[in-house]
C-alpha cells in the first residue's frame, strides 16, 4: 500500500519528527466540556435583546486589537481609531518563519484565494500528520495553520510545501494574503471564476523585490460582484462588474472603475501606491488604515503611472460580509458544490482528506469553511452527509454552527482558559466566539456574540454590533443560557 507521502507525490525519506495528537475531531454531539461559571455582572444592564439595544448605546470601551491572524478587520472605509506609529516590521509567522508558541513551532501557510488542488490538500495533511500536531487550523483570511511543530522539522515542511507549489517564492510567501469569493464560478451568482485574477496577482507579487516590503498583513480582496469579501476590510480590493469592467479600491477611499483584464495590475500598482504613502509618511504603516491624514493612497496616480486607464466610480452597495450556508449549491452548468465547516475552525488530516473531491480543487474561506465543487447532484448530498458523518459541520442546524474560538490554553501562553475545551454547541444564530484573554484573536466581525476568558477563571459574555458593545450579566450556571439568548437562537 502506498505511504500518504507516496499518495502526495512527496519524499518519504524525511523522518517524522514529531508524533500527531490523538485526533479530536468532534462529531457534533459535544466533547462533555467543563462548564465554566460565570457571575461578573454589570449594574443597571437590561438582559432582554442585547442586541436590539446596541443602537442607543454609547460609543464602546476600545476593544484590544486582534493579535492573530491579522483581521479582517473592520469594514471599508474605517479609519484606525488613532495614529498609528509602527517601529519594527510585523512578526506574523510564514511557513519559513515559524512562531515559537508554547506546544511547539507555529507555522502560517498563504493559500492565494483559499484554493488548494486535491493533491495540496494531501500535502497539507501529510504536514500536519508529520511535522505538526496532526491537525490544520483554518484562519479568518482562509489560510492554513499547523501547530506543535517540532523544532528541527522545518526544512522538511518548506520541502513538502515546495514539491506541491505551496512556495512559489520563499521571498513572497508571507505577501500572498489574497481572500477571494468563494462561491466565485460555481452557483451562477456574481460575475464568475476568479482564477485568472488570482493566478494573475499573484504572479505579479511573486515576480517584483519590492513586494517583500509589504507587511505580512497587507491584504487583497478579489470579489466576483456579489459583495461578499468587499466587506471584509481589504487594503486593496477588487470588485469584477461585469461586461469587462471592475472596480479598484484602497482601503475605504473612492473607487475607479478599470477594464478587468487590468485589474490584477492594478491591484498591484495599488500597493505599491500603498508602501509610497507609508514611506512619505514615515509611520511605519502595515496596512492601508494605518496611513494618517494627509497620506492617503493616490491610487488615480498609480494607475496612470502604471499606464492603466481608470474613471471615478461610485462606491458600490454591497451587503455585509456573509458566510456562505454549509449544505449542497446548485451551479448554472448543472454540477454541485459542497459546503462544509470545521468544529472550532480545525481538521484531522483523516477530515482533510476527506474533502478531495471530483473537481480536483478544494477551497477555503474566510469564514473558516470548506468548499467543494465538480459534484452531480445525488454525489454532492452523498458526498455532504459523509462529510457530517466524518465531523464536518453540515447544515446551520448543527450545534456547532457558528461557534469559534481562539487558540487558547495549552498552545497560547497569554490564554487564561482552555477555551477549545470549554466552547458550548448551541442552537444557531449569531456567531458566538471564546476568547482566552481580551486580545480576541481571529474574532468575527458585524453582529456577534463575545465569551472572553478573565482571571478569575470565568467568561464575560458580551453581545457586539459593530462598535457598540453590551456585555450580559447572567448567575451561577446560566453561561449557556445567556450565550443561546445573546445569539437569538432559540435557547
Ligand atoms: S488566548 Fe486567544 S485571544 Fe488571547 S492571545 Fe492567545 S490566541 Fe489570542
Amino acid at each position: 500500500m502506498r505511504s500518504a507521502a507516496d499518495r502526495a507525490g512527496l519524499d518519504a525519506a524525511e523522518p517524522r519528527m514529531s508524533q500527531p495528537r490523538a485526533a479530536e475531531a468532534r462529531t457534533g454531539s459535544g466533547a462533555a466540556p467543563r462548564q465554566p461559571t460565570g457571575t461578573r455582572t454589570t449594574p443597571g444592564v437590561a438582559t432582554a435583546s442585547p442586541l436590539g439595544m446596541l443602537a442607543a448605546m454609547p460609543p464602546p470601551s476600545s476593544t484590544p486589537p486582534n493579535q492573530g491572524e491579522p483581521p479582517i478587520g473592520g469594514t471599508p472605509g474605517e479609519v484606525a481609531p488613532g495614529p498609528v506609529v509602527r517601529d519594527r516590521d510585523d512578526a506574523c509567522p510564514g511557513a519559513l518563519r515559524l512562531h515559537t508558541a508554547d506546544d511547539g513551532k507555529l507555522a502560517r501557510l498563504r493559500l492565494p484565494g483559499g484554493i488548494l488542488t486535491n493533491r495540496q490538500v494531501e500535502a497539507l495533511a501529510v504536514a500536519a500528520e508529520r511535522y505538526g500536531d496532526g491537525h490544520l487550523g483554518i484562519t479568518s483570511r482562509g489560510n492554513a495553520e499547523l501547530r506543535g511543530i517540532g523544532d528541527h522539522c522545518g526544512n522538511g515542511l518548506a520541502e513538502l510545501l515546495r514539491h506541491t507549489a505551496l512556495l512559489p517564492s520563499e521571498r513572497h510567501e508571507r505577501v500572498r494574503n489574497i481572500v477571494a469569493s468563494p462561491l466565485a464560478g460555481l452557483d451562477g451568482l456574481g460575475h464568475g471564476g476568479l482564477h485568472s485574477w488570482l493566478r494573475e496577482l499573484d504572479a505579479l507579487l511573486c515576480a517584483q523585490d519590492w513586494t517583500t516590503a509589504l507587511s505580512g498583513r497587507f491584504l487583497f480582496a478579489l470579489d466576483d460582484g456579489r459583495g461578499d469579501v468587499t466587506g471584509l476590510g481589504g487594503d486593496v480590493t477588487l470588485l469584477a462588474q461585469g461586461e469587462g469592467a471592475a472596480l479598484v479600491r484602497t482601503g475605504g477611499a473612492a473607487p475607479l472603475r478599470v477594464a478587468a483584464a487590468d485589474a490584477p495590475r492594478a491591484a498591484l500598482a495599488a500597493a505599491r501606491a500603498f508602501l509610497a504613502a507609508a514611506d512619505a509618511a514615515g509611520t511605519g504603516a502595515w496596512r492601508v488604515r494605518e496611513l494618517p491624514r494627509g497620506h492617503e493612497v493616490d491610487l488615480a496616480a498609480a494607475l496612470a503611472s502604471a499606464g492603466i486607464p481608470a474613471e471615478p466610480a461610485p462606491v458600490p452597495h454591497t451587503a455585509p460580509a456573509s458566510a456562505p450556508r454549509p449544505g449542497v449549491a446548485p451551479g448554472p452548468d448543472g454540477t454541485y458544490a459542497v459546503l462544509v465547516a470545521p468544529v472550532l475552525g480545525r481538521v484531522t488530516g483523516a477530515q482533510l482528506r476527506a474533502l478531495a473531491g471530483p473537481g480536483g480543487e478544494v477551497r477555503i474561506t474566510p469564514w473558516r469553511g470548506f468548499v467543494v465543487p465538480g459534484f452531480e447532484e445525488r454525489g454532492a448530498h452523498e458526498r455532504l452527509e459523509e462529510l457530517g458523518a466524518a465531523g464536518f459541520i453540515t447544515g446551520p442546524g448543527s450545534p456547532w454552527s457558528g461557534v469559534g474560538a481562539c487558540t487558547g490554553r495549552p498552545g497560547c501562553a497569554k490564554a487564561l482558559a482552555d477555551v477549545r475545551r470549554d466552547a458550548l454547541p448551541g442552537s444557531g444564530g449569531l456567531p458566538v466566539y471564546w476568547s482566552g484573554c481580551e486580545r480576541r484573536c481571529g474574532h468575527p466581525h458585524g453582529d456577534w456574540v463575545d465569551v472572553t476568558a478573565t482571571a478569575d477563571g470565568r467568561y464575560t459574555v458580551t453581545a457586539r454590533s459593530g462598535m457598540a458593545e453590551q456585555q450580559l450579566p447572567y448567575a451561577e450556571g446560566k453561561l449557556a443560557d445567556t450565550i443561546g439568548r445573546a445569539r437569538g437562537g432559540g435557547r
